[in-house]
């Protein structure tokens, strides 16, 4: 299994990022509960044929779709320790939670906060982004909004992001039961980002009739084209408005790694909580989602719950609190740092780093050859490592929506779309330590090629 999967991740160039499912392939995942034993050696072959060639791709260096990471060989044995010690990070004294504390404390040094803020991995920054949230709830009403409820305080609080921001910032609000329709949305201004003027406007019109202005959720690294927002504004305008600032850097937070790109994200030291993953920009497999919270204090007080049977001791394995499981809603947890830090030490954070710039390079080139194509155009200049471009034609959505699903069915890239200003985008993100110039280089031809083809059906058709 070892050797398949080092193949597999040796070779992955040689395969198609993606390729339609046959339907033979999905009905045999339609079978009944298998009461007996199959043997092990046949399961691993039904998992060669039947699984492992149908995945999304995103090992794959032509997977630039959505925002996903690529993970290491490194990552993958550490999962494999992991799942052999099956250690469960809930709490209690035992060195897997330290690695954790580790990684915690190397991401205080990366992002500029005290050592005495705390973090914790989860799934992934939709949690981390909902955690962020309710730690903020339970500072602007205290603590025992968790017993009374949200009602008790007659308090309406309201939050703030950007146009831009990711649907989980609005989930979040919906989730800690502040509704998403308590969640203002920012317009944009030319560059992408949170329009701060509008933002002070928002907050006071808010105030005037009585709300609670209690959150500003900044986001580094847009989904839709890779904008920061000016986070050192937001700092200043949360400080002075006594507000919290959470940062949404889901993949844009670890670009501190990147010493040319780190000037950008300046402010990120200032905000009270960030949520981001490894899973993404840090090449860790998936999933490694964090949330760091600058006082310690508030994070436990939003989350953590006396039970007799989660007794603390300050000897035997009981001791070590306060426990993971006192920072969020989990308690049984799986070991997520341990692959996080075998990938920090085994490349070190300069090489982590250097795979963010490449990134960004990439984009700027791709940016380039757009700009040299007459017949394609960029529809939001290139920030960080985002890319949103089309076909120039007539019935343009329809036609760039085609090219993206043709380009994913050719299997050699596969990008994904969005909306920019109400326009259909074909949006390569590049995530992905494997991809190379070659690989925009084939997005490139291939949108041109399918565009083209497209073109000509059209004019038959009309
Ligand atoms: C990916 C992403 C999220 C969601 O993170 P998950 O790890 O998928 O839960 C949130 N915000 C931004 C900006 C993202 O790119």
């Amino acid at each position: 299994m070892l050797d398949d999967m080092l193949d597999y991740l040796e070779h992955i160039r040689g395969r198609p990022v993606w390729q339609p499912i046959p339907r033979e392939v999905r009905a045999r995942f339609r079978q009944a509960l298998p009461m007996g034993p199959t043997d092990l050696a046949q399961v691993h072959q039904e998992f060669m044929q039947d699984i492992l060639p149908f995945g999304v791709g995103n090992a794959h260096p032509g997977f630039v779709g959505w925002v996903h990471g690529g993970g290491t060989p490194v990552g993958m044995l550490a999962e494999m320790l992991a799942a052999g010690l099956n250690a469960n990070l809930g709490g209690r004294d035992q060195i897997p939670v330290e690695v954790e504390r580790q990684v915690t404390r190397w991401v205080c040094e990366l992002f500029h906060f005290p050592e005495s803020a705390s973090g914790l991995f989860v799934t992934g920054t939709s949690m981390a982004n909902l955690i962020g949230v309710l730690v903020a709830r339970s500072a602007a009403l205290g603590a025992g909004v968790r017993d009374k409820g949200i009602a008790a305080s007659g308090k309406r609080l309201t939050a703030y992001a950007s146009a831009g921001a990711h649907g989980c910032i609005a989930q979040a609000m919906d989730l800690s039961g502040l509704g998403s329709d308590a969640l203002r949305i920012i317009p944009m201004n030319d560059r992408f980002q949170m329009n701060v003027e509008a933002l002070e406007r928002a907050i006071a019109a808010d105030r005037r009739i009585g709300h609670t202005p209690f959150l500003i959720a900044g986001t580094a690294g847009s989904v839709d084209v890779g904008a920061i927002d000016d986070l050192a504004r937001l700092a200043h305008i949360a400080h002075r408005e006594r507000i919290w600032l959470h940062v949404d850097g889901a993949y844009g937070a670890l670009a501190m790694l990147a010493p040319e790109i780190a000037p950008r994200l300046a402010g990120i030291e200032r905000a009270d909580s960030i949520a981001f993953d490894f899973h993404k920009w840090g090449q860790v497999p998936y999933d490694a989602g964090f949330i760091l919270v600058r006082d310690a204090t508030l994070h436990q007080s939003a989350f953590t719950t006396p039970a007799a049977y989660l007794r603390r001791e300050t000897r035997g394995m009981a001791g070590g609190s306060p426990w993971p499981c006192d920072l969020g809603p989990d308690l049984s947890r799986g070991f997520r740092a341990l692959k996080t830090w075998f990938t920090i030490k085994v490349y070190g954070a300069e090489a982590l780093g250097r795979v963010i710039s490449g990134s960004c390079a990439l984009a700027r080139y791709m940016g380039q050859c757009i700009e040299a194509a007459p017949m394609l155009e960029l529809l939001a200049p290139v920030s960080l490592n985002i890319v949103c471009f089309r076909y120039r034609c007539a019935d343009a959505d329809r036609v760039n929506a085609d090219i993206v699903i043709s380009l994913q069915e050719s299997g050699v890239v596969a990008p994904s779309t969005t909306i920019v200003n109400g326009r259909l985008a074909i949006r390569a993100a590049i995530v992905n330590h494997r991809t190379n110039s070659s690989d925009i280089d084939a997005l490139i031809r291939g949108a041109i090629a399918f565009g083209e083809r497209d073109g000509v059906q059209l004019r038959k058709a009309s």
